[in-house]
């Protein structure tokens, strides 16, 4: 395997660090630092891949739309998914969510758009 060479400037106070500490293990410094980056971007790759795996399950709980309830408007809001305007005595979609409380108002055609996707 061909091997590349990364040149770095690292502080007298690192340096000396990593030197003590690279004495204490019977390694250079070479393959100290060798270790400490392979072992934190495993490390980082890891992390990375945990919250990537919640922040994928957050989304998709607070996109899982249970249910729909037309309701006729007593004032103006807009749709949460796409910011169009719908005026007052007009009908509007609730979305109930499946893990939340939190309603979202979606225009008919969002509405359609988000069960052709389900
Ligand atoms: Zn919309």
């Amino acid at each position: 395997m061909q091997k590349k060479v990364v040149h770095t400037r690292i502080s007298d106070e690192t340096y000396d660090k990593l030197s003590k500490d690279a004495k204490k293990r019977r390694v250079t410094i070479s393959n100290l630092v060798r270790n400490i980056v392979e072992d934190s971007l495993d490390l980082s790759s890891e992390v990375f891949n945990l919250v990537d795996e919640k922040l994928r399950k957050k989304l998709h709980r607070e996109d899982a739309i249970l249910g729909y309830q037309s309701i006729t408007l007593n004032k103006d809001t807009v749709c949460d998914f796409c910011g169009k305007d719908v005026s007052k005595g007009s009908s509007i979609n609730l979305a109930f969510l499946e893990n939340s409380a939190k309603k979202l108002t979606v225009c008919d055609n969002c509405k359609k758009k988000q069960e052709a996707e389900a």
